[in-house]
């Protein structure tokens, strides 16, 4: 159905079809389900998208989006978690254990009324067509793997919407061989040893670019929940990865030989852009504000001259880290905006008096803002580095745009991500875990000021924007 969404006009047969999505509440996994949604419908097929009544009141956008597309319909989904809850994104792991234990009953009775064929009769004696029948339902893969239980109960198939990397992805999935193999729990705490039994990342990866549970012992509740599920997503029909084949090539190799089919669609803000125009499709996946002021001002900068500073949406520090980097980038000489979220520091109460003394501070050598649009800000031509959390998103989003990154990777599959980046592909600087002021300065004048290595980097990082515009041609397409 992607790959049909994709190539192939709008035809009776997916004018019949239906498609229900259930994402991750969460902006990362949000925005590439929401763009799945639109290309699915941009084909004329109908799109049941789940989201919980929380993320529904943040999402501005519904109604252009309900207006734009008349087969996507947005169903309203209890969260389970009680009213005074903050819901704050960064309890990711909170909302999707409260979801999994809520949605199961409603999501069965979902599904099956989805599937009846027949028109439905009202109690005045009308009839009322039905939607056309479910075809299937596409999943966040992470937190979400409890849905495959429901749909093969209900006899629908299921695919997987994974919102990693390829590379990141087939680590997880080769966690269950790490356990049998012995290799897993660590057994010391030598986080720099180098992991030599995922196939196709020999000599890439450390046991510290795994995810932290990895360390934690066998039995514990989250080591368990996480291996349940790289188990539990090897049983869909398809998975869908925001990637494209020349990026990831090999490793998708390797992933295609435990799954039935994989769709590369990425980049997914790119394709859904060149399939539906500029007019939404930027900002409508966003659940916050966007301060567009900052283009202005990136207007009046000179050519590849600002670096982008920006974490994502759950990435938090510590007040030292923040005056750190602010340090770091003024040292630098280097024009910067930078996104400070209200909720970025650990200690939300320093948090806004920190980012208005830091704007203060900052003057005209660079802009702070709460929230940007990230992907205009990084086709900008003044922007010349990207230092970034290293989220998937965040990643193939700058690689789309050709700009070199700094990589400061903090979470879950953004270490690895930051590997390939820095020592993969080569199209930035791996800063791991060090903030401080004289190492940020440094990194950001390696990135941006002329050299051999920024040279490099820029040719690579050039060329996989290049095979990128290239996937979405016929002769790029490869299928696994
Ligand atoms: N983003 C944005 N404006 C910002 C910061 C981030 O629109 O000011 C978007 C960014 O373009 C990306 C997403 O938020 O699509 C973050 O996803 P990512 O996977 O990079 O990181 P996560 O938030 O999941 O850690
Ligand atoms: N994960 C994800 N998206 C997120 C958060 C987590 O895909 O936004 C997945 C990812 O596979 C990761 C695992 O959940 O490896 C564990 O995430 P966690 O946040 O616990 O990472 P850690 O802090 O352990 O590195």
């Amino acid at each position: 159905l992607a790959r049909h969404a994709m190539y192939v006009d709008m035809e009776q047969q997916q004018q019949n079809s239906h498609v229900v999505l259930l994402p991750l509440p969460s902006q990362g996994h949000f925005t590439p389900m929401l763009s799945l949604a639109q290309l699915l419908c941009h084909a004329g097929i109908h799109v049941t998208f789940l989201i919980t009544k929380h993320s529904h009141s943040l999402f501005t956008q519904r109604d252009a989006l309900s207006a734009r597309f008349p087969t996507l319909h947005f169903e309203s989904i209890p969260d389970g978690l009680p009213p005074d809850h903050g819901r704050k994104f960064s309890a990711l792991h909170e909302v999707g254990a409260s979801l999994r234990s809520t949605i199961k009953p409603f999501l069965r009775e979902l599904l099956i009324s989805l599937t009846k064929k027949d028109d439905e009769t009202s109690n005045d004696g009308s009839t009322r067509r039905r939607l056309p029948p479910l075809r299937c339902m596409v999943i966040d893969g992470i937190f979400m793997c409890f849905a495959i239980d429901v749909a093969e109960e209900v006899g629908i198939p299921i695919f997987a919407l994974r919102t990693t990397s390829a590379c990141s992805f087939w680590c997880y999935t080769c966690i269950p061989d790490l356990i049998q193999q012995g290799q897993l729990p660590f057994q010391d705490e030598d986080m720099d040893q180098p992991i030599r039994d995922i196939p196709g990342m020999e000599s890439l990866l450390r046991r510290r670019d795994l995810p932290s549970f990895c360390k934690m012992p066998i039995d514990h509740p989250t080591f368990k929940f996480f291996v349940e599920e790289f188990e539990a997503i090897t049983r869909v029909s398809a998975l869908i990865l925001n990637t494209f084949d020349d990026l990831e090539s090999p490793i998708l190799s390797h992933i295609a030989t435990r799954f039935p089919k994989i769709y590369t669609l990425g980049p997914f803000h790119a394709l859904l852009k060149s399939r539906i125009g500029n007019d939404l499709s930027s900002s409508a996946s966003s659940l916050r504000h966007q301060d567009r002021r900052c283009m202005t001002w990136l207007d009046s900068q000179q050519l590849r001259s600002v670096i982008f500073v920006s974490f994502g949406s759950l990435v938090k520090l510590t007040r030292v880290q923040l005056l750190e980097f602010w340090h770091g980038l003024i040292d630098s000489g280097k024009p910067f905006l930078w996104v400070i979220r209200s909720d970025m520091l650990w200690n939300e109460q320093e948090a806004h008096a920190t980012s208005v003394k830091l704007e203060v501070g900052t003057k005209e050598k660079g802009f702070i803002a709460e929230w940007v649009p990230q992907e205009e800000v990084l086709a900008h031509k003044a922007i010349g580095g990207f230092l970034t959390h290293s989220g998937w998103n965040s990643t193939i989003e700058g690689i789309w745009a050709g700009v070199p990154m700094l990589c400061w990777p903090q979470i879950a599959d953004q270490p690895v991500n930051s590997r390939w980046v820095g020592e993969g592909w080569k199209i930035g600087l791996d800063m791991k875990d060090t903030c401080d002021r004289s190492t940020v300065e440094k990194m950001v004048r390696a990135l941006m000021e002329e050299g051999d290595r920024s040279a490099q980097i820029f040719k690579s990082v050039d060329t996989f924007a290049k095979l990128a515009r290239h996937a979405f041609t016929m002769e790029g397409l490869s299928l696994y």
